[in-house]
């Protein structure tokens, strides 16, 4: 079975639960948790649960910080091809108030150097593997250069345009056969790359006729909207239905006991890598189902990676 290569951040999360979050010039009391993070980190756990082999190409300081990544990977069986870095590793402090919402300021360090050179150096790593799965976390010419490299090998790319504000171009999109935004990425995207203005609160109610005109024009292949607690809108080119019936189509979402749907989209994002790397011929749909039900489940319990459940696809079925 080939494996997954993920691509992207690696950062310490910081969180502070507080009542409210702080207002400037405030100095208020917070219940405090470290743990790691960074949607390319919390894809790899995700994916690596979800069953699949995985190397995880990130950049690190020589700090506290890569030297968690390095145990936490290895204690989860992840392989590193970490690029050393004199900047600290990537840090995010993460305000969380009564009500579940927050504020977050990254401070990218080490991710922000991950480079084109490293990744022409993991060519063949990268040109083995059976998918490689990126995010935006990191420079976009890095991310555009492994997409590249994947592409010329032959390699199924899925690039999750995360977060919404980070740079992009279409070119970049192009070279994803499967995209996979959420509802505030997908409208960013529309908004940016071919003018096309959505309300991100609006995507889930459109019709599927309309929201499969829109995935189309921001890529020849295959989009996955996540909808939250909605679920998924899928919409292929109709010349590569990747074994489905239907060009488009939604799925909802599983019934889940919430608890904190922190790294739900990276909980989706990493069980839908593994799974079709696992089983590259299965139809489309079935990949999406599992990684429906797995980051369903990682909603119920607390954190990003730490939330990440053991759950294959042979388990699902
Ligand atoms: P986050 O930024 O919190 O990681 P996201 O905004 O990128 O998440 P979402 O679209 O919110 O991603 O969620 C990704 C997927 O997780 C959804 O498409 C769905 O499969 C699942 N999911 C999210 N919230 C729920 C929920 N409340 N119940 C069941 N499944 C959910």
């Amino acid at each position: 079975m080939k494996s997954v290569v993920v691509a992207g951040s690696f950062n310490v999360d910081h969180v502070w639960r507080c009542d409210a979050l702080p207002a400037p010039g405030a100095t208020i009391a917070g219940r405090y948790s470290t743990g790691p993070g960074g949607k390319g980190f919390n894809q790899a756990v995700a994916a690596r649960r979800a069953g699949a082999g995985i190397t995880f190409v990130c950049a690190l300081g020589d700090d506290a910080g890569g030297a968690l990544a390095r145990q936490l990977a290895a204690a989860d069986g992840i392989v590193l091809a970490a690029e050393a870095s004199s900047e600290p590793t990537g840090t995010a402090g993460i305000y969380v108030d009564s009500r579940g919402r927050n504020s977050i300021v990254i401070g990218p360090g080490a991710n922000a150097s991950l480079s084109t050179g490293f990744m022409a150096a993991n060519a063949a790593l990268i040109g083995a593997a059976g998918v490689l799965l990126a995010q935006l976390e990191s420079p976009v010419e890095s991310i555009e250069a492994a997409l590249g490299i994947a592409r010329e090998a032959g390699v199924l790319t899925v690039l999750n345009a995360a977060p919404a504000n980070a740079p992009s171009t279409i070119g970049l999109l192009k070279l994803a056969d499967v995209l996979t935004p959420n509802e505030t990425e997908f409208a960013a995207l529309l908004g940016r790359h071919v003018g096309e203005r959505v309300e991100a609160d609006d995507v889930a109610a459109l019709d599927g006729a309309s929201l499969h005109a829109l995935c189309r024009k921001l890529s020849g292949n295959t989009v996955v909207v996540t909808l939250g607690a909605v679920g998924v809108f899928v919409s292929h080119d109709e010349e590569r239905l990747r074994g489905d019936s239907q060009p488009y189509y939604r799925v909802a979402a599983e019934a889940a006991q919430v608890v904190d749907t922190t790294g739900a989209g990276d909980a989706f994002n990493g069980a839908l890598a593994a799974s079709l790397a696992q089983a590259p011929d299965a139809a489309f749909i079935k990949h999406v189902r599992f990684a429906n039900q797995y980051a369903a489940r990682s909603t119920e319990s607390e954190g990003a990676a730490a939330a990440m459940p053991r759950m294959t696809p042979a388990d699902a079925a």
